[in-house]
């Protein structure tokens, strides 16, 4: 991507991540960027798929298109999160290699790493143990993409590289009292709550679990980045080195929004995995680092969710 002009795909465009790329590159000057809504090119359509690489035929591509969503979304719906997720990148990984992309990024999971793995996480525990059991179909789907990553590079010499983000927060997340991830949840929540006059606002889980996040918009800069410097054949971790509680994330959150009741725990609900920490010494080591502190991206989402989001 040294030059300006390059064609860039950017597959999910109108997700947190893929809108937060979009963003990057428009900022750092990128002219010839393509995007297609959902509607207008259903990615889990081969037919579709092809017609689109055939005629555009993308130099890069950021593959971001993918179904997420938290740990009750996962278990709720298994089968969706393993089809749609497999559907979609094998298409997108299959077409950019048979229409000549010369670089494709593919964004995986820290779920992707066994449940019990050493912390922090480094990249080589992939496939040295069990998965989490909440989200293992949408992790399997995503192992499967980076396999099918490296066998590209391996047989077709293609240079697809996978990036591994930890858990992502910002402007763009969905906010959701069933499906979201834990920070979009809990600003819904406590805001929900403090409109309300509740005396107290209920946390999923024991509040023991411990989880890392990033900024989404520090992620976009380290994908450019990584989309300009790194070409190896192993995955490489996106995060800060840094996780908290669940406990201490709920009671900065509930200072974020302002919430005067107390905070009680639901231990019925599931925890999911214990810890998820990434050792993310190798992108340090080529020279990216996050730039947001947590309570700093946590204002900033606070403050696009009032804006976009509290009057719907
Ligand atoms: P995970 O990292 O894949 O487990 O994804 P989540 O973001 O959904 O959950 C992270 C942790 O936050 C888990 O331990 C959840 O039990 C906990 N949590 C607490 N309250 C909530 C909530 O309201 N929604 C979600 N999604 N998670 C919550």
């Amino acid at each position: 991507m040294q030059s300006l002009k390059v064609k860039i795909y950017i597959a999910g465009h109108t997700g947190l991540v893929g809108s937060a790329v979009l963003k990057e590159l428009t900022r750092k000057g990128y002219k010839n960027l393509v995007f297609k809504s959902s509607k207008e090119l259903d990615l889990k359509n081969q037919k579709e798929t092809e017609v689109f690489f055939k005629k555009e035929r993308p130099e890069y591509v950021f593959l971001c298109a993918a179904k997420v969503g938290g740990i009750l979304a996962n278990s709720s719906y298994p089968a969706q999160f393993i089809y749609e997720n497999l559907a979609i990148q094998n298409n997108v990984i299959h077409f950019s290699y048979k229409y000549g992309a010369r670089k494709l990024l593919f964004l995986g999971s820290s779920c992707i790493y066994p449940k019990l793995a050493v912390q922090p996480i480094k990249e080589n525990s992939l496939l040295s143990g069990y998965l989490e059991e909440t989200n293992k179909p949408y992790a399997v789907a995503k192992i499967a993409g980076i396999t099918m990553c490296q066998s590209y590079n391996a047989q077709y010499k293609t240079n697809f590289i996978s990036a591994m983000p930890t858990n992502l927060y910002g402007p763009g997340d969905r906010f959701d009292a069933e499906t979201s991830h834990v920070i979009p949840a809990l600003l819904l929540n406590f805001h929900r709550a403090k409109k309300e006059n509740k005396k107290f606002a209920v946390v999923w889980g024991t509040g023991k679990p411990r989880r890392e996040f990033l900024y989404i918009e520090d992620l976009a800069k380290a994908l450019v980045f990584l989309m300009k410097f790194y070409n190896g054949p192993d995955i490489i971790n996106v995060g800060t080195g840094e996780d908290i509680s669940i406990k201490e994330l709920a009671y900065i959150i509930k200072e974020v929004v302002g919430f005067k009741g107390s905070i009680r725990f639901d231990a019925s609900k599931p925890d999911g995995t214990p810890r998820k920490l990434l050792d993310v010494s190798n992108i340090r080591s080529l020279g990216w680092q996050p730039e947001i502190p947590l309570e700093e991206g946590l204002k900033k989402e606070y403050r696009w969710f009032l804006k976009n989001y509290a009057r719907k």
